[in-house]
């Protein structure tokens, strides 16, 4: 028979799996029996909330987070940045959270880990001892994919796909081009961090330039064919934007059209060329490199000859080093998207594994869910959430057939303002989950 305290557990535990969990704030936190040591690298979305979520699990584990930025900027809603509804700080977030739930934070950069001596090493010339290690590095980008571009480019040709100095580079191009300049957005192949961004990205800029350069546009360079949400996309930027008339303020152009993918860039004229070697000039022009895992996960050997790392998808555990878990955009997840809010959902999963890894129990089978607004224009967003299991076999992460779904292409314009403040709401519940 169960006792009461693996009743709360299991209970704790299915909550931690089920997604963003507000509910669960007010929970106490379990005693487990002896004090072992997690290691969490990188300080973001899936490292904050790992980190968050062990201690709350057992209060005596030692639980250590390394990150290299005293400061967190969320990329989330950083597109609002661009058009100036937001300032970049409303977007910051410090460790105090953390440190409240007992995480020992150490602003420093991990150079690598020692798998023999179980060591976590850093630039600071400390190492740290681990029972088990977890890693959410976040990405790096394929800078070589693009002939002529690297990142000595990015402050002329900005990518803005980390949230920071570069959001304001972009933002800044913005305000300084002349009414009737084109913006060209030049987005990446599958897979990359959060898929319907550079399509917010683009409906951001062209609400911006509708209100003070009306005569200019925005062309979305694309080596893909379709993209996520794209009926409620099309549908806004027609409601909104012209899209598909001769005064469209939003053109896509997709990899099976002329011009699509960019191959290579020339800097100084800021011209983007084409895999079918059309040339698009931007008076800005964002080049959003393709991506791989972060360096780190790189360094330190985690990572296979697909850019990312394979992961045991019941724990997170690598498949390539025992006791180390990688967590967020680094790690394959099937279909889970690589997203904050899917980083959120892995760290709260891995947590309860480790968990049971610590204490010998058997590591229950998750649930994961995403859940993602895009900010088309002002009171205007569309959404999609999704619900994820693990396979019958336990290697594949997999939608739950018949859960989640998009907003409705039949809503009314009151739908879209509700979604919008939800957007916001989910913002600032998120957050707080993560930082908090
Ligand atoms: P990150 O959050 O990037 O964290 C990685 C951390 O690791 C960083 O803090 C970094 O400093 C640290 N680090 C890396 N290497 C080292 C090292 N060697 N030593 C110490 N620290 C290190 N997601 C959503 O769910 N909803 C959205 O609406 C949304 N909007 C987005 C909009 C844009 C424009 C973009 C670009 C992304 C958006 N995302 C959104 C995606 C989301 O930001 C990422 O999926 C999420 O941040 C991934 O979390 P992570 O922990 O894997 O990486």
């Amino acid at each position: 028979m169960m006792d009461m305290h693996n009743i709360r557990r299991r209970t704790f535990l299915k909550t931690l799996a089920a997604g963003t969990a507000a509910s669960v704030l007010g929970f106490p936190a379990i005693v487990g029996a002896a004090s072992q040591r997690v290691v969490v690298i990188g300080g973001g979305t899936g490292g904050a909330t790992v980190a968050k979520y062990l201690r709350r699990l057992d209060s005596n584990l030692d639980v250590t987070l390394i990150e290299k930025s005293a400061i967190y900027t969320t990329c989330y809603m950083s597109n609002e940045v661009l058009n100036g509804e937001r300032t970049l700080e409303s977007l910051q977030f410090n460790y105090d959270g953390l440190k409240a739930h007992g995480v020992k934070v150490v602003v420093d950069e991990v150079t690598g880990i020692d798998y023999n001596g179980k060591l976590v090493l850093t630039k600071g010339g400390i190492s740290y001892p681990y029972d088990r290690c977890v890693l959410s590095p976040g990405i790096d980008f394929k800078y070589d994919a693009i002939a002529g571009f690297s990142e000595a480019a990015i402050d002329t040709v900005p990518h803005a796909w980390k949230a920071g100095p570069q959001t304001l580079v972009l933002r800044d191009q913005l305000k300084a081009m002349q009414n009737g300049g084109t913006v060209v957005i030049a987005a990446p192949p599958n897979p990359y961090r959060c898929p319907p961004a550079p399509y917010e990205r683009a409906s951001q800029i062209a609400y911006y330039l509708k209100k003070n350069k009306p005569n200019s546009k925005v062309i979305i360079l694309d080596p893909k064919t379709s993209f996520t949400k794209q009926a409620l996309f099309e549908q806004a930027w027609t409601e909104l934007y012209g899209y598909k008339t001769d005064n469209a303020m939003i053109e896509w152009w997709a990899g099976d059209t002329k011009a699509a993918g960019v191959v290579e860039v020339d800097v100084a004229s800021k011209t983007a060329i084409t895999q079918f070697g059309d040339r698009v000039q931007g008076a800005v022009l964002n080049v959003i490199p393709p991506q791989k895992a972060g360096k780190l996960a790189f360094d330190a050997d985690l990572v296979d000859s697909t850019g990312w790392c394979p992961v045991n998808k019941l724990t997170f555990e690598s498949t390539r080093h025992a006791n180390v878990h990688v967590i967020g955009d680094a790690c394959m997840a099937d279909s889970l998207p690589k997203s904050g809010f899917a980083a959120n959902s892995e760290g709260k999963v891995c947590a309860a594994a480790i968990y049971a890894l610590l204490n010998g129990q058997e590591v229950e089978s998750p649930s994961f869910s995403n859940g993602c607004y895009s900010l088309v224009g002002k009171d205007y967003a569309i959404s999609v959430v999704g619900v994820y299991r693990l396979s019958d076999d336990g290697k594949i992460v997999e939608g739950i057939p018949g859960s989640g779904g998009t907003s409705s292409l039949t809503a009314t314009a009151q739908d879209r303002l509700f979604d919008a403040s939800y957007a916001y709401s989910w913002y600032n519940n998120f957050t707080q989950d993560v930082f908090n």
